[in-house]
């Protein structure tokens, strides 16, 4: 037998087989990314959406507030429906001034160790505190940790009706609390148009010293700070 023969045979079998899938297996990894999962708007405007993790915060919060305020700034903030509970001021303020709320679950678990109906009702428990606070139901929707998968982005975006929201470009990691200028530093020299910024308002008093810097500065090179929600409306336009 000529085994030489029959190896070649194997793997021109083998990249057929490849050539004729390949844009079916590519296509279905794009649609999956596409459809369940948001990182960023690529079309290249020159918006930023800031986004504000694990809050209502009992004092931090209405200071960010604050810096949105003095600057007309736009934001969201991913809120832990928990802390909506104990601290619902900020929320409800926030809403009234025109930034986003999104849904960041009830009390912050690692959704992917979830079963179905936990994940449910982590998300709805947050939803409907978030809507009897603010009278809006929330659209977008963070991981905590970042942490998901597929079974859950397919809940969330299927049942649930949320479009789950990551983060692009630098994450500072100011729950590690760096300073305000190393915050500051890493955002302004490394921010591209559409970035969707990963910040928090729970313990990181930092940030909203970094803020002061980062929001003025990007708006003299012609930023504009917009909500998740509409930087992402502007999608395919
Ligand atoms: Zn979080």
């Amino acid at each position: 037998m000529n085994y030489k023969k029959y190896f070649k045979k194997a793997i021109a079998i083998a990249l057929l087989f490849f050539l004729v899938n390949a844009p079916l297996i590519l296509a279905y990894k794009n649609i999956d990314d596409k459809d369940n999962i948001i990182k960023n708007n690529s079309n290249n405007s020159k918006e930023i959406a800031l986004t504000f993790d694990d809050g209502p915060h009992p004092k931090e919060t209405a200071k960010i507030l604050d810096v949105l305020k003095k600057y007309d700034a736009k934001a969201t903030f991913f809120v832990v429906g928990k802390h909506v509970k104990w601290y619902p001021d900020s929320v409800i303020r926030a809403s009234k001034e025109g930034h986003e709320i999104g849904n960041h679950t009830y009390t912050h678990p690692d959704i992917s160790t979830l079963s179905e109906e936990q994940l449910k009702t982590e998300i709805k428990d947050c939803e409907n505190i978030i809507m009897e606070k603010t009278g809006q139901k929330p659209k977008v929707f963070r991981p905590p940790f970042g942490n998901y998968n597929k079974r859950c982005l397919e809940e969330l975006s299927k049942d649930l009706g949320y479009t789950v929201v990551l983060w692009s470009g630098v994450d500072v990691r100011d729950w590690q609390n760096p300073s305000s200028n190393q915050i500051s530093n890493k955002i302004i020299n490394n921010v591209k148009p559409g970035d969707i910024i990963l910040l928090h308002d729970y313990g990181t008093e930092n940030t909203i010293k970094a803020l002061n810097t980062i929001i003025p500065s990007l708006q003299q090179k012609g930023y504009k700070f917009v909500t998740v929600s509409e930087l992402l409306d502007k999608k395919n336009r």
